[in-house]
């Protein structure tokens, strides 16, 4: 062994230490510590604060459940059943088969699929809402991420209720293909149809949404609010810097950036989400109860007020 291999093999062994003292996700998954700013911060104490460091503002990512409890207050909604169909039409399997990866994300999140659809209300308003899960495969959407959308909006509209979604995701799931691509279309039409009923329609964008996602239901809102900090992109930001030859600035595609170029209306801290959404759901209805005090309107009279402005 002369000393250029020496100093190789001393080199991998030191490479082999570092990579085997990383822990693994599951591991991360399952401590009761988090990463943010000024190193681990406990799990319980970030989930006090919901979910946003005190020291930075980052709004870390949170369960569809977390979401609502946060939003609409602890367990004040009732999950709405989706359909949930069987497929996997290519077969898919690379390092892993698509049939195990869905097993994994079901065990991982508890969910039948990546998206969730709740009835709730604030207030006096009655609301269909979505949120999505980052840790179901990337919150990417299939044809039952599809489904559930289309079920949760079906019910907006039957009910004459606004739908709000949460949205977080990296795109449509290359697993299922076409099929996932055309959730695109789905959503869309499905969205057109809650604003022929004049529902509002509102999107909170959270990090991250990307992809198809972006390119879809993401953007239609018709108020879109962001949380601080959430990446709000189609493609990302390599492949546009590699494309366009230019130096990008460096909150690119992050939601205060896109709140300036007008993708986003509005950003509102996670705490302020629940006033948000219902100061402009009540705008939207004409419930005026943020505007006018004096409205002492009932559910009802805000869906006679929409069914007459339709
Ligand atoms: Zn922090």
């Amino acid at each position: 062994m002369n000393w250029i291999t020496k100093k190789l093999f001393h080199l991998s062994q030191k490479i082999r230490t570092v990579i085997k003292k990383r822990p693994t996700s599951e591991e991360i998954e399952n401590s009761d510590w988090i990463s943010c700013c000024k190193g681990p911060v406990l799990k319980k104490e970030l989930e006090e604060n919901l979910w946003v460091c005190s020291s930075c503002n980052k709004h870390h990512r949170v369960s569809c459940r977390s979401r609502f409890d946060i939003v609409f207050g602890k367990n004040n909604y009732e999950i709405l059943k989706t359909p949930i169909p069987k497929i996997d039409p290519l077969n898919w399997k690379d390092a892993k088969s698509y049939k195990e990866r869905l097993k994994d994300a079901k065990k991982k999140t508890g969910m039948d699929c990546g998206i969730m659809i709740v009835k709730t209300k604030i207030d006096n308003i009655n609301i269909t809402a979505a949120a999505s899960d980052f840790n179901y495969i990337g919150g990417s959407i299939g044809q039952a991420e599809g489904e559930a959308i289309l079920t949760g909006i079906q019910h907006a509209i039957d009910n004459q209720q606004p739908f709000v979604i949460f949205t977080s995701g990296g795109g449509m799931r290359m697993f299922e293909s076409l099929i996932a691509l055309s959730q695109m279309t789905r959503t869309t039409i499905a969205i057109n149809e809650l604003k022929k009923n004049n529902l509002p329609y509102l999107v909170c964008i959270t990090d991250p949404t990307a992809g198809g996602i972006t390119a879809s239901f993401a953007m239609l809102g018709d108020i879109a609010f962001a949380e601080p900090g959430a990446l709000v992109a189609f493609a990302g930001k390599r492949v546009i810097q590699a494309t366009v030859k230019e130096e990008l600035p460096i909150d690119f595609q992050k939601s205060e950036y896109v709140e300036k170029c007008g993708f986003v209306d509005l950003i509102v801290q996670r705490k302020d989400l629940n006033n948000k959404i219902y100061s402009i759901l009540s705008i939207l209805l004409k419930k005026n109860s943020a505007i006018n005090l004096t409205a002492n309107e009932t559910s009802e009279d805000s869906r006679t007020l929409t069914k007459a402005a339709s």
